[in-house]
């Protein structure tokens, strides 16, 4: 149990003590010159989970995505995405702020798109119309709730994007959670899209980062825009030291917090004033409605508890489960909110 239970995020976890030690001994260069051994260990380590050709460590998942449609979409050309992508809501506009991307986004049940609706937004580009360059999944979708993107999907997205010339991007921040609950393995998950970013800094624990994969070409050219942002790290092996880490050791405990978010959403679903927005808990991340008050009412309430979730909405609150959060928190905060909500928390 710790002395603040932070359901926040996954990334508010912080290095563990491995990573701390790998940190302090990393062996460093200058990145931008391609002289960080480290660096290259974790690029070439992740890129291998994944079975593609290079990888690219960057700051931070917005940075992630934002080199790989830079990369793949032209200014004016169009990007499809679910509505709710975090690329498209939660980045800050990079795609047309940065880029100048055109995005059309499309409704995806729990967070997948469909593929035959994709199918009819496909343009090949004309003399009005914008040409499609890229299509981008979400897996596991952050805003549906941690929902799993499912395998079928994902093929069937290959194979239009194929057919018709188009790019798939995987925004995989979470991918991990994905494999460990649906059993793909990565490297199918790798096989399945043109590129992917994945983060180390949430449930994996890494203090920051991200790994952007693809073919050779494509690292390059994402190198390049990694630099326009800014994204040029010197001595940084000491930050992927710790990714590193994060991928070799902490994968396998996922499934822990799989189980801890069902327990947490199972316990709140018996309690009055709240209900579960979507059905299903699949991996760390789970949405509840607030139908007494608003959301803001319940997390500060909580927040004197030194529980902490947050609200997204005026009546929806966000959990997530993760490293730092363990099976006595979550007892401990279903006491805590049996007390608040008034009963039937047994
Ligand atoms: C967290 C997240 C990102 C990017 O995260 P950063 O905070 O920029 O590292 C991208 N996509 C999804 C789905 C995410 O959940």
């Amino acid at each position: 149990m710790h002395e603040v239970a932070d359901f926040r995020s996954d990334t508010v976890t912080r290095p563990t003590p491995a990573m701390r030690r790998a940190m302090a001994e990393a062996e460093v260069g200058d990145d931008v010159l391609g002289d960080d051994p480290t660096v290259k260990r974790l690029e070439a380590l992740v890129a291998g989970l994944f079975g593609k050709e290079a990888g690219l460590y960057v700051p931070s998942g917005t940075m992630g995505n934002s080199v790989s449609i830079g990369a793949q979409v032209r200014p004016g050309e169009e990007m499809i995405a679910e509505e709710w992508a975090h690329c498209v809501n939660f980045e800050g506009g990079a795609a047309g702020a940065v880029w100048g991307a055109m995005v059309r986004t499309l409704p995806g049940g729990r967070g997948a798109l469909d593929p035959d609706l994709v199918a009819k937004w496909i343009r090949p580009g004309s003399l009005h119309t914008p040409r499609t360059a890229l299509v981008a999944v979400e897996n596991t979708h952050n805003f549906h709730g941690g929902a799993v993107v499912p395998l079928g999907t994902l093929r069937s997205l290959r194979d239009l994007t194929r057919e018709r010339g188009v790019r798939l991007h995987l925004d995989g921040a979470r991918i991990w959670n994905a494999a460990t609950a649906s059993g793909v393995t990565l490297r199918e998950y790798g096989s399945l899209a043109d590129t992917l970013s994945v983060c180390l800094s949430k449930g994996l624990c890494a203090p920051v980062g991200s790994v952007v994969l693809g073919d050779r070409e494509f690292i390059d050219r994402a190198r390049q825009l990694r630099k326009r942002l800014g994204g040029g790290m010197r001595q940084v092996g000491v930050l992927a030291a710790a990714g590193i880490v994060a991928v070799e050791e902490m994968r396998g405990r996922l499934a822990e917090d799989h189980a801890n978010a069902r327990l947490l959403a199972d316990g709140m679903a018996r309690l009055p004033g709240l209900e579960r927005a979507g059905e299903l808990v699949e991996t760390n991340i789970f949405f509840v409605r607030t139908t007494r008050g608003p959301a803001r009412d319940l997390v500060e309430r909580l927040s004197k508890e030194r529980i902490l979730a947050l609200a997204m909405g005026e009546r929806l609150c966000r959990f997530v489960t993760h490293h730092d959060v363990d099976h006595g928190d979550v007892e401990r905060a279903l006491a805590a909110m049996g007390r608040i909500l008034g009963g039937g928390g047994s």
